[in-house]
């Protein structure tokens, strides 16, 4: 049997409530997987911040670092106005563990307006593009200038372009298992503005080609699409689409979008993925409006511990996550208030874990 030690981060409001909901899920996963898992609770952000002054504690990194294979992130609360030595621990977290990959899934089960499910995956690229935050503001001949660096290097472009690459074969051997697939050839965007950046979304887009040209990727159809073109597709037809890889700033835009197809921020999962490690965090915040009511949708973050097994190597384990997701989804019959059900947190979990 592997055993995998997993941080749990549940943060902030609801964070309390989903994160206990993915440690249940992996305690419940069949024997017949020989999987094993020791858990650590870990502290990060808002009221940490308020015990101890810093939203991520040395601790939590350093165990993750030490003695944690993956980590689950619920979500953290931000100060509504700026507070002196506030950062957001998950912006930090990905820095000090080189989780150079956002990783989001938007998926549904009924049928989108062309009558087909939507299902794909934005490959985000979280280490530079404008994110490098190098700017100034100077003062020139009309008044104040401001700029900022748009970095995009080989190294990042071409690593993200591989883990998409890796990931369009993964979806493809995890749908083999769920005949109602309508998809058979796995599948990258490459998504870019090259006819007006051509240096630097040119080395992006030149760059991802070249990794997506590797011989294991042989079987994975390869195409590109400008990004403002791309916004239009992909709310026109979302399901036309598998994985659609992207630098930072267009990643960043296109994931958000992406998650409003599909209704409910509470069925949407992330990961933040490095070579060596993989945290899996829900993509929506700390809901204090419905904090302490035992009604938060745990979906994202059982969604988002089945990605985090991907990423540490056991597509069994997710695939059945994932299909005991679906299934609880198209029976409709225990949905959270999100979802226009009257399901408690509990009584979800509960019928996600039957049909494990
Ligand atoms: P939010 O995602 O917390 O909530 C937006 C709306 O969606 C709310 O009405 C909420 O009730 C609902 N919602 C979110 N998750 C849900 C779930 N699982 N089930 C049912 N309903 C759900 O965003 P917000 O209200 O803009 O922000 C609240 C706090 O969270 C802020 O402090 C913000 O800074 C923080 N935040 C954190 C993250 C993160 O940790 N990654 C992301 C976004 C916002
Ligand atoms: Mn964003």
């Amino acid at each position: 049997a592997r055993t995998l030690r997993i941080g749990l981060i549940p943060g902030d409001g609801i964070g309390r409530e989903v994160i206990p909901a993915g440690r249940r899920i992996l305690e419940s996963l069949p024997s017949s997987l020989n999987l094993k898992f020791n858990f650590v609770d870990l502290e990060a952000g808002y009221d940490t911040f308020k015990k101890t002054g810093t939203a991520l504690p040395d601790k939590t990194v350093e165990t993750l670092k030490k003695e944690c294979d993956g980590a689950l992130f619920g979500a953290v609360s931000s100060p509504s106005t700026k507070v002196a030595g506030y950062s957001s621990p998950i912006v930090a977290l990905r820095k000090k563990l080189d989780l150079y990959a956002n990783v989001r899934p938007v998926k549904t089960t009924l049928g989108s307006s062309n009558g087909n499910p939507i299902d794909l995956v934005i490959v985000r690229e979280n280490t530079e593009d404008l994110y490098v935050k190098e700017e100034k503001t100077y003062e020139g001949p009309d008044g104040k200038v401001a700029e900022a660096i748009k970095r995009i290097s080989e190294r990042a472009s071409s690593r993200i372009s591989t883990i998409a690459g890796e990931i369009a074969l993964r979806r493809q051997k995890i749908r083999s298992a769920a005949p109602t697939s309508i998809r058979d050839q796995p599948m990258v965007t490459i998504t870019h503005k090259s006819n007006v950046l051509s240096q630097t979304d040119g080395l992006f887009r030149e760059t991802a080609r070249k990794a997506l040209a590797a011989d294991k990727f042989s079987s994975v159809l390869v195409e590109e699409q400008i990004v403002d073109s791309m916004v239009y597709k992909l709310f026109r037809q979302p399901e036309y689409y598998d994985v659609i890889v992207a630098p930072n700033l267009y990643g960043d835009i296109l994931s958000d979008g992406a998650a409003a197809l599909v209704g409910s921020l509470g069925l949407v999962p992330s990961a933040n993925v490095g070579d060596n490690f993989a945290i899996g965090e829900p993509c929506h915040g700390s809901a204090p409006d419905i904090e302490g009511q035992n009604i938060a949708n745990p979906i994202a973050t059982l969604r988002s511990v089945a990605l985090m097994l991907e990423f540490l190597g056991e597509e069994a384990a997710a695939a059945k996550i994932y299909a005991a997701v679906d299934g609880n989804l198209d029976a409709a019959k225990f949905l959270s208030p999100d979802m226009g059900g009257k399901a408690t947190t509990t009584e979800v979990l509960d019928d996600v874990l039957k049909r494990l």
